[in-house]
């Protein structure tokens, strides 16, 4: 059976976890969490600039462990990255994002061009079966490819980028759109952007958080924006929480928006609430 989950959560602390690390480690942790049903997907808005229309959303996990607290993304990522357990835990952002999608196409609460974006990390990316596992996910769940878009980061990358070139290219030709994650913190040339089949760039927050009094940032992140515009690629402003951002933002043409100004990422439910709302 599983366990009733308790309506108040302690938040996680370092402190907290030093405590608990003689009984439970992170990793021992992990390897219920899908079992016990704690992980759970969080949905953020892409907002068009121009129109303010949501076209779609990025999947972002949540876990919450009974003892250990909420403990944020950023802290178990990577944990999971390092053991191996990202494989299975990104197999059920898949799987469960398409489960979502599909229910909320059915009943006709998202558009058909809406997209999904999941992201995924180098492990997976460098099995040699990840496109095809990503094309049954969405075949078994009747979806077009175009609704779902992969989003990778340049070190994600530089794993194996034979390996990982293939997977992205099996699946761009499908009709995957696949999307650079933290666009401009990797140490890798440009020189890859030409290879790759991507449509989108993601223009990492940390550019984006001092744009308005930073001119150094403002003159980088237009630096970036014309030359994704040059690449014919969609860019999406990651990271933006307020209008004097979002302005800079429309004088270079930036195609979508994702932060806390339109929305946070929220639950399956707040996010068609919000759908409701703003499409009414
Ligand atoms: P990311 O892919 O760069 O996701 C964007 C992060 O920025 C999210 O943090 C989001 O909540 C946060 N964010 C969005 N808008 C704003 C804003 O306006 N202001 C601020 N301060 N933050 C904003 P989150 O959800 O904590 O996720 C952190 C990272 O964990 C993600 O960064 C991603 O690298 C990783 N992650 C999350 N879910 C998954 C997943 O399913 N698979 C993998 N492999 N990694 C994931
Ligand atoms: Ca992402
Ligand atoms: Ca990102
Ligand atoms: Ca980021």
């Amino acid at each position: 059976a599983v366990p009733e989950k308790p309506n108040t959560w302690r938040d996680y602390t370092p402190e907290l976890e030093a405590q608990l690390q003689q009984k439970v480690t992170l990793q021992e942790a992990l390897n219920q969490a899908i079992e016990r049903q704690e992980l759970e997907l969080y949905f953020q808005p892409k907002i068009t600039l121009k129109s303010e229309q949501c076209l779609g959303a990025e999947a972002l996990l949540r876990w919450s462990h009974p003892d250990l607290g909420r403990i944020p993304p950023d802290v178990f990522i990577p944990v999971a990255e390092k053991t191996g357990q990202i494989i299975e835990i990104g197999q059920w952002v898949l799987d469960q994002s398409c489960q979502k999608l599909k229910q909320w196409r059915d009943q006709q609460l998202v558009a058909d061009n809406f997209v999904l974006a999941i992201n995924v990390a180098s492990q997976q990316l460098i099995q040699s079966d990840f496109a095809q596992k990503c094309l049954n996910t969405l075949q078994r769940y009747q979806l077009p490819p175009s609704s779902l878009e992969i989003e990778v980061t340049e070190s994600g990358l530089m794993t194996d980028m034979v390996v990982a070139l293939e997977q992205l290219c099996q699946l761009a030709a499908a009709g995957i759109s696949i999307a650079i994650d933290d666009f401009g913190t990797g140490y890798s040339s440009l020189a890859y952007l030409k290879e790759l089949p991507v449509s989108v760039l993601k223009i990492d927050r940390t550019f984006i958080k001092d744009m308005h009094v930073s001119d150094q940032d403002k003159k980088l992140v237009e630096t970036v924006m014309q030359m994704s515009e040059n690449f014919n690629f969609i860019t999406v402003a990651e990271g933006v929480e307020n209008e004097e951002q979002l302005e800079i933002l429309r004088g270079f043409n930036c195609e979508l928006i994702q932060g806390y100004y339109y929305s946070p990422p929220l639950t399956e439910k707040a996010l068609l609430q919000y759908l409701h709302a703003i499409n009414d």
